[in-house]
């Protein structure tokens, strides 16, 4: 049987809900024997890749970088998971939303005793004028909410979604979450 080919990205997230995959411990095995990670910040892959089974994407859209990836995983991803409340609902990164994104940096970079205060103009990709949900910018398949989500919560839905079943997620003390 062929392995269910997974993938795992983070946007504008804190690593946490990856951290929450990684206390799977020794289920990790288990699904170890019917995954294939085929990008993750937890493997060296540089370019997403086509034909991804499963992505769960942590964190919220909050740059033009951000929505770039996302239109490209959900152009090469079967089932798209927003995984976490940053995903879910933007939660965290929505903090800043109420201001505008140029007083943010000022905060940030400029309003504070440093050394040389400047606004990065390179690498540091441009904010959006707000930190949004996946859901806003592409379908998702299956919202996996909690901050960050249980253990639990993390291997009932890949062992649902890996036997091509639905996962009930109604229920999310019963993981702990
Ligand atoms: S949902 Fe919570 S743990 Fe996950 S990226 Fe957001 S802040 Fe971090």
């Amino acid at each position: 049987m062929n392995k269910i080919r997974l993938a795992t990205i983070w946007l504008d997230g804190c690593s946490g809900c990856h951290m929450s995959f990684l206390d799977m411990d020794e289920q990790l095995l288990d699904l170890a024997d019917k995954v294939e990670i085929v990008y993750s910040p937890l493997v060296d892959v540089k370019e997403f890749p086509k034909d991804v089974d499963i992505t769960l994407v942590e964190g919220a859209v909050s740059t033009d970088e951000d929505v770039e990836k996302i239109h490209l995983i959900r152009q090469r991803t079967r089932i798209l998971v927003a995984f976490g409340d940053c995903a879910v609902t933007a939660n965290v990164p929505a903090m800043r939303n109420p201001h505008d994104p140029l007083n943010v940096l000022n905060a940030v970079y400029k309003d504070r005793e440093l050394l040389n205060p400047q606004i990065p103009d390179k690498v540091v990709p441009p904010l959006l004028k707000r930190a949004l949900p996946l859901h806003h910018l592409v379908k998702v398949d299956l919202f996996v909410p909690g901050c960050p989500p249980s253990a639990k919560t993390i291997y009932h839905a890949l062992a649902e979604l890996i036997e091509g079943r639905p996962p009930d997620l109604t229920t999310l003390s019963r993981f702990g979450a």
